[in-house]
């Protein structure tokens, strides 16, 4: 008896002439995610077959990883044995009883023609045995709490209901955005939606130390581990803004340094894409949810650079962003009190609805080049 884990992939299977691409890219990110994991990848039409060489806890660390991996819709825990029908319900018999549900329904699929015993008789005969031997339970064929499924071919396989996987598209093969990660709730729950859509990241943070503290900074360095837990790694710029926004704060008005700090966030951003061949900028604004994300000032903040800039959350009010951030693990983190580079500098009254010409007129009162050369080359990088 061995246990596998079998890995289905829905969306890639529709991709046409790509599909080989894809493929091959899901396997490369299926390594990644399990190294450390001794195991064997098997390709078998439409599906992938994982085996752990070490044992059980390796087939259940496994499985955790991979629900990460972007490209797999579902996973299951399988078992192959011999094509002996008697085996075949021992097994079927014992995955029921580790899972104790209160219903069950057999399906078996005969892809071996040999095989003497035909898929009708095959759930006729192990969901019988199963009946016979376990109690307090019944077949339910509508909706049962356990799918148990046959597949006879070289061996049999016999797996017990599946896990949901990330789904989307295996990164790697949609190109390279560059994220704007900043410590709170949306950035990263905007990188994990780009990244589900094949798109390889990297991060820019922006800290103002001393004023924003080494705490800060790690928990930023932490986000970014979560993320890079989804698509195998994350380079990670680590941008000092102190001298942009004394230099903004000594020269323009109040009210205006938000949005004029966020064009310069994008520009910095804007240079560092063209260094590591990013094609967009990512960030999670959403539309409306404070001051700096109204329309105009997204006109006013995307006027500052060419790249074009996705912004995933724009149709997420704040409930469903904060569900998603749970769901992928970023949340408790987000949360964390500490202090960032933009709300140190929040003026009392950030204006709302900037126009493009008067926030020109106040930055040609900054060295706006110098400011920016320095800020991009005096930047950390890490592999995250
Ligand atoms: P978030 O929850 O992602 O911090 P927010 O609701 O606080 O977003 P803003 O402060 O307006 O909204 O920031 C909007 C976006 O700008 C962020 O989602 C992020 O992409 C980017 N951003 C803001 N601050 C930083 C920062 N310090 N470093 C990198 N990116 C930032
Ligand atoms: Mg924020």
């Amino acid at each position: 008896m061995e246990e596998l884990i079998l890995v289905r992939y829905g969306e890639i299977a529709l991709k046409g002439g790509n599909r080989s691409l894809f493929i091959r890219q899901l396997i490369k990110n299926i390594g990644k995610a399990l190294k450390g994991i001794d195991h064997s990848i098997i390709k078998d039409r439409g599906r992938i077959f994982i085996k752990p060489v070490s044992g059980p806890e390796d087939t259940d660390r496994a499985v955790e990883r991979l629900k990460r991996v972007f490209g797999i819709v579902s996973l299951s825990r399988v078992v192959m044995v011999e094509k002996d029908l008697d085996t075949i319900k021992r097994t079927a018999l014992e995955m029921v009883r580790k899972r104790s549900p209160g219903s069950f329904k057999v399906e078996s699929r005969r892809a071996d023609k040999s095989f003497p015993v035909g898929s009708p008789e095959i759930c006729r005969l192990v969901g019988g045995f199963i009946l016979k031997n376990s109690e307090g339970i019944k077949v339910d064929v509508h909706r049962p709490d356990l799918m148990i499924n046959i597949e006879i071919r070289d061996k049999a396989y016999i797996f017990a209901g599946m896990e949901k996987g990330s789904g989307g598209l295996p990164t790697g093969t949609g190109g390279k955005g560059l994220l704007l990660l900043s410590g709170g709730i949306d950035s990263p729950v905007a990188g994990w939606m780009v990244a589900k859509r094949g798109v390889e990241l990297e991060a820019v943070h922006f800290h103002s130390f001393p004023f924003t503290s080494e705490r800060a900074k790690q928990k930023v360095i932490d986000l970014a581990g979560v993320l890079a837990g989804y698509i195998g790694g994350v380079r990670l710029h680590m941008v000092s803004l102190t001298d942009i926004q004394s230099s903004i704060n000594m020269h323009c008005p109040a009210e205006q340094s938000t949005i004029l700090t966020r064009r310069f966030m994008m520009r910095i951003a804007e240079r560092i894409a063209g260094e590591v061949n990013a094609l967009a900028l990512v960030t999670g604004e959403s539309l409306g949810q404070v001051a700096s994300q109204t329309m105009e000032s997204i006109f006013v903040t995307d006027s500052s650079v060419n790249l074009p800039v996705l912004r995933p959350l724009v149709g997420m009010d704040k409930i469903e962003i904060t569900e998603r951030a749970r769901s992928i693990g970023t949340y408790e983190l987000s949360i964390l009190p500490y202090e960032d580079c933009c709300t140190l500098f929040l003026p009392q009254h950030p204006e709302t609805r900037p126009r493009l010409e008067r926030i020109l007129q106040s930055e040609s009162h900054l060295e706006v080049q110098r400011l920016i050369d320095e800020a991009v080359e005096t930047r950390e990088t890490l592999e995250v």
